[in-house]
């Protein structure tokens, strides 16, 4: 059998035995697609079935999680976690609050976090969890006893060499900080490394939360230089104002780019003037309001409710909210407008169709698992200094940070390069992650 019939053969196999879960299958399907050539030096791979075993998570919890509102209403929501594979270390990964939150959803994010756990180079295996609640328009309290009653039932599941979450979507410094109170009052053990993304005044890193945002700028720096070019002076737009945008923002701003959009769900904010990102934390981190309301207090920026971010004219572009934000016709649009290059904030915010426009059009692509990294990679750094009771400074971590960053783009390059298509950051990230995956599983046999 053909290499490309063999991995047709295993995606048919992944749709017919996950039926429904169309974003699981279009994550298994863009590493999948790419592995033809790394069959084709290892034939060990395909005899010891490693990619149908990677396949197939190896532990999947689904629970009820009840919980009474501020009126004393029981509602009744979803709780998920994914234990996708853990031969490079304990399961890690996120949990993502969010209506949209369904199995196939868990299990896209967990896949993907595999490959991006493995490029990171430290030791932790990929998982993902989360639930259909919404915290959004959620008082302290409720979502205090939201996340009470979650850990109740996956504090079982959990521990500093089994399996730490940290936060996605709608989960940050406050809901990790509830979690983990009901994880130490479960178990009765200040287990710090048990969760990351903890606030720095109990256990958590400095610079955790700028992480992810500063990771994916530092990889479109890279893939910029390795081009001859730099951040310095180039029209931004950055989709989103959460956690992740918010601190790509800065880092863009600090290295001299011009940031002049960003977004939420409901609508596009255009600041031609740069975007002042001092106004958007206060919004988002502290007032937990919307976005339109910055246009109230800058009259001469522009709120298009609705609107696409892709419209506007950049040369960076950032995609930091959600899957599949970006589809072809967007894609098509930055190319119109001489978008250089795109770095993934988000997981797989692209859509297949959309990273074809830009692979065509010859702009850097730095897909999510590579791009975003730097977020899990410093959820590492946070277990490093649980493990040893050590707090590190800023600088340091910043600089480790960074490091992580240069190493993941430099061995994505050298991939890409390895297996006969330079700048095809897709194929590397694919093939470097995969590969590490891959060793680790046949050195432990079959498990
Ligand atoms: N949710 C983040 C991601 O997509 C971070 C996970 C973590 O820090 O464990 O990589």
């Amino acid at each position: 059998m053909s290499n490309a019939t063999r991995i047709e053969r295993i995606y048919d196999q992944v749709v017919r035995r996950n039926p429904g879960e169309a974003e699981f299958h279009q994550a298994v399907k863009e590493v999948i697609e790419t592995l033809g050539p790394v069959l084709a030096r290892h034939p060990e791979y395909a005899e010891h079935k490693i990619i149908e075993r990677i396949c197939e998570p190896e532990r999947q919890i689904i629970f009820r999680v009840p919980w009474h509102d501020d009126r004393g209403e029981v509602h009744i929501h979803r709780g998920f976690r994914v234990q996708f594979n853990s031969v490079l270390g304990p399961y890690k990964g996120g949990l993502r609050f969010h209506s949209s939150v369904y199995l196939g959803i868990i299990k896209f994010l967990g896949f993907e976090q595999i490959f991006k756990n493995a490029l990171t180079g430290m030791p932790i295996g990929g998982a993902k969890g989360g639930s259909d609640f919404d915290p959004k328009g959620r008082s302290d309290g409720e979502v205090m006893r939201f996340c009470q009653s979650f850990m109740t039932e996956l504090h079982r599941h959990l521990g500093e060499f089994t399996d730490v979450p940290a936060g996605d979507i709608g989960v940050g410094a406050r809901e990790v900080g509830y979690l983990f109170g009901q994880y130490k009052r479960m178990t009765n053990r200040y287990e710090s490394g048990v969760l990351t993304g903890k606030s720095p005044h109990w256990g958590g890193s400095l610079v955790r939360r700028e992480a992810t945002g500063y990771g994916t700028v530092h990889f479109v720096d890279e893939m910029l230089k390795a081009r001859g070019e730099s951040i310095e002076g180039k029209t931004c737009v950055v989709s989103g104002s959460g956690n992740v945008a918010i601190y790509a923002i800065e880092k863009l701003q600090q290295l001299g780019g011009r940031v002049i959009a960003c977004s939420d769900s409901n609508g596009v904010l255009h600041h031609e003037r740069g975007i002042d990102l001092a106004l958007v934390k206060r919004l988002k981190e502290v007032e937990r309001r919307r976005i339109k309301d910055y246009a109230l207090e800058h009259r001469d920026a522009q709120y298009i409710a609705g609107g696409s971010l892709w419209d506007i004219p950049c040369e960076i572009a950032l995609p930091c909210a959600t899957q599949n934000e970006l589809d072809e016709s967007a894609a098509r649009k930055l190319a119109g407008n001489g978008c250089k290059a795109i770095a993934e904030g988000a997981n797989m915010p692209t859509t297949p169709r959309g990273v074809r426009v830009f692979q065509q059009a010859g702009i850097a692509y730095g897909p999510g698992k590579a791009a975003n990294a730097g977020g899990v990679a410093t959820s590492a750094l946070e277990m490093q200094q649980n493990a040893s009771r050590d707090t590190w400074t800023f600088e340091h971590t910043e600089q480790r940070l960074q490091e992580i960053m240069q190493g993941i783009h430099h061995h994505c390059h050298e991939a890409a390069a390895e297996f006969g298509d330079p700048g095809n950051y897709v194929l590397g990230a694919n093939v470097v992650g995969f590969r590490r995956v891959a060793e680790a599983m046949l050195a432990l046999g079959v498990i």
